[in-house]
């Protein structure tokens, strides 16, 4: 099996590279790998194992139809994580994340269907759906995004799906909540206040912190999407989800906790624009129909996540 992934080099893409060329998951035995990133603030070479013989690197943009008309020949598949991630910085810099998210989608998408690519499993997010009060959001309810990195996204899942509808590509989406674990970029939740807390810095926590996410470990994540790409169904969608809601607070308590820190190092500002309260993924289809149960428990892994960034303090550079 020859895979190509974009955004290899970002936090979740890297752990599905690692997992791949490791042997992780049923199916993905001896497969080849190529990346395709264009190594943004975001991307990271060092996430990979670059000197392993199963894996080509090739620094690239997707919005670039030329360099993936003489890449993607030849691959059986393609997981698209590639994307401009950061709520904040769609907030100010909106334009790269339709670029990237959008325009970049659906140049993949068409150089995939002129290559004669097998599968693509697109990978998108719960933020799709919007902002939820109570109950959980199943793959029908309506895409209503609230911020223009959720509005990008879901511009990406509905050229996705047009591209299955109208030429009949194999296109497969995920939508999965809140990811944690190592190797994320140090601009997000959990590795801006682990890593401010062991520097003895303080950590910004928008609004009340009763924002509610529903958090997923990286690996079940990665774990899932290679389901999706082994045994899902094309033109599907699959909920992805962790089961385990925390309010931003919660999760700041117990990184302080972690990071032994005092409690003074917690400050309030100013709420994010438009911030959406509740998050919460509804993925009993993945779970009846492929088999998908998360391994991993937020508590341990929250604990693994710290002790790696304590580990690894020179992997992303200092916060600014
Ligand atoms: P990330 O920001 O860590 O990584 C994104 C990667 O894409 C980087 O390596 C970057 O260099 C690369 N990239 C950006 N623009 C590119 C372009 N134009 N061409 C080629 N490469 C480009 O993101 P992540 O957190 O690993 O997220 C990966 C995917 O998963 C995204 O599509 C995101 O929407 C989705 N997702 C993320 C989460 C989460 O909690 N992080 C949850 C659900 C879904």
């Amino acid at each position: 099996m020859k895979i190509l992934v974009t955004g290899g080099a970002g936090f979740i893409g890297s752990q599905y590279v690692r997992s791949v060329l490791a042997g992780d998951h049923p199916g993905c035995e001896g497969a080849e790998v190529t990346v395709v990133d264009k190594l943004t603030y975001a991307g990271n070479t060092a996430n990979l194992p670059m000197a392993h013989p199963r894996l080509t690197f090739v620094r690239g943009d997707i919005c670039d139809q030329q360099l993936l008309l003489r890449t993607l020949p030849g691959h059986d598949a393609v997981v698209h994580f590639a994307a401009e991630s950061h709520v904040d910085r769609s907030l100010t810099a909106a334009a790269d994340f339709v670029r990237t998210n959008v325009l970049g989608t659906q140049t993949l998408l068409d150089c995939c269907l002129r290559a004669d690519v097998g599968t693509v499993v697109h990978v998108s997010t719960d933020e799709v759906y919007g902002s939820i009060a109570e109950g959980s959001w199943t793959e029908e309810e309506p895409l209503l995004p609230n911020s223009p990195y959720a509005a990008s996204k879901a511009g990406s899942d509905l050229v996705a799906r047009s591209y299955w509808r109208t030429h009949g590509l194999d296109v497969r989406i995920t939508r999965c909540s809140n990811n944690y674990g190592p190797y994320q970029h140090v601009e997000k939740l959990i590795p801006l206040f682990t890593t401010n807390l062991l520097n003895g810095r303080p950590v910004p926590l928008y609004g009340d912190g009763r924002n509610v996410r529903e958090w997923i470990h990286v690996e079940d994540h990665c774990a899932a999407i290679h389901l999706v790409l082994t045994k899902g169904r094309p033109g599907e969608t699959y909920n992805i989800g962790g089961g385990t809601e925390r309010t931003n607070l919660q999760i700041a308590e117990q990184l302080l906790e972690l990071c032994g820190a005092d409690r003074s190092l917690l400050r309030h500002v100013e709420d994010r624009k438009g911030h959406d309260l509740r998050y919460s993924i509804d993925d009993t289809k993945i779970r009846t129909e492929l088999g998908y149960t998360p391994r991993r428990t937020f508590e341990e892994g929250l604990a693994e996540v710290v002790a790696w960034y304590r580990e690894n303090p020179n992997h992303w550079p200092t916060n600014p």
